[in-house]
């Protein structure tokens, strides 16, 4: 198991470490082709940007699967610059904007050159005596990368809409969690990226698609062009989920290393009943294991893929991680074995009388 989850952390470390912002996943779509690059595997692109893997000898018949990981992560754009060059921030996607204050952010300027800076904020002991309590909001955001004007900022090429994003060290902590930054959704892309190549030699009696999709965080967007595209019978959504196990967490069942959190239900989507009995029997089968839970917040790429091909059997498949959409978050990599092991053995069970028998409907 040691070896495994050096394995995977390695995976996830290489992904954690790109900048791809919301409409900026190039960055994660290059990492994946090469790390999946083999004349086994192809690839299509949709039109806004997600990245569409498959094998090069697929089955021309069979159920049609979608397994979408999104590729993007959550960071700010630039509103405006003020007079002293500090750069106010609109939000892409959500943050709460306490878990960046006095951190690093990087700024990327018109060419794409990476500039270091500070998140800042007023020190304590000038801060008004009634702010002292009081949250910050997005309003009270700004970036300090040391400029002393407006003109220095705009001469280094610092404009409206420059991307910024945040940062955080990537380690192993206590020989299992890997804390990262943009760990929603690289985890996801790095148990997406291990199932490919752990099937690209196998014979599946399937189609299937395996998806990096650009945009969920700001409404799933990539998951509504590639659906179209690829018009799916079943879909899977993989991606991170809250963990309930810390500190003055409300009450939840997730939690890391317990393996994979197959989610029922959340604001957009009631999974498909069929196929959580299909993958909960599948966990029970091959030891794997694998639990139910109702989200509490948040959404994932399924609330857009259920709608596929005039209706796909949709599920979300969940890697819970403490700390989301903050500069350090913290999954388990047993979950994502857990998770690459269930997938794996998913794909290697199901074809059209299984899909006939159990999960369409008649
Ligand atoms: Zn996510």
């Amino acid at each position: 198991m040691k070896k495994e989850i050096n394995n995977m952390y390695e995976t996830v470390k290489k992904y954690c470490s790109i900048d791809g912002l919301s409409r900026y996943e190039e960055k994660v779509v290059d990492e994946l082709k090469k790390l999946t690059n083999d004349k086994k595997i192809q690839y299509e692109r949709d039109g806004i940007g997600s990245i569409i893997l498959f094998q090069s000898d697929k089955p021309k018949s069979g159920p049609v699967i979608q397994i979408a990981a999104h590729m993007d992560e959550v960071g700010f754009i630039v509103q405006d610059i003020t007079d002293k060059g500090q750069l106010r921030l609109s939000m892409i996607g959500g943050i709460w904007p306490l878990t960046v204050i006095g951190t690093k952010a990087i700024v990327y300027n018109a060419e794409g050159k990476k500039y270091e800076g500070v998140f800042g904020h007023t020190s304590i002991h000038i801060l008004e005596l009634e702010k002292r309590n009081k949250v910050p909001e997005l309003k009270d955001l700004y970036i300090d990368l040391g400029f002393k004007s407006k003109k220095e900022a705009e001469d280094n090429l610092i404009e409206i809409g420059s991307r910024v994003c945040l940062t955080g060290d990537c380690f192993l902590m206590n020989n299992e969690y890997a804390v990262a930054k943009a760990m929603d959704n690289r985890a996801g892309i790095a148990v997406l990226e291990e199932i490919i190549n752990r099937i690209k030699n196998k014979k599946l009696k399937s189609q299937v698609y395996f998806v990096g999709t650009v945009q969920e965080e700001v409404g799933t967007r990539g998951a509504k062009t590639s659906v179209q595209k690829i018009k799916p019978n079943i879909a899977i959504a993989l991606d991170t989920c809250a963990s309930h196990d810390t500190y003055q967490a409300i009450p939840g069942i997730q939690e890391l290393g317990k393996g994979v959190a197959l989610r029922i239900k959340d604001m957009g989507t009631l999974m498909d009943p069929k196929l959580i009995d299909y993958l909960m029997k599948l966990g029970k089968e091959y030891n794997i294991p694998v639990y139910k839970y109702v989200a509490q917040g948040g959404g994932t790429d399924a609330a857009e893929l259920q709608y596929g091909n005039g209706g796909t059997a949709t599920i979300t498949i969940s890697l819970p991680q403490r700390y989301l959409h903050s500069p350090l978050g913290v999954c388990s990599m047993k979950d994502l074995i857990a998770a690459a092991d269930l997938i794996e053995k998913f794909l290697l069970k199901i074809d059209q009388k299984e899909f006939d028998k159990y999960i369409k409907y008649n």
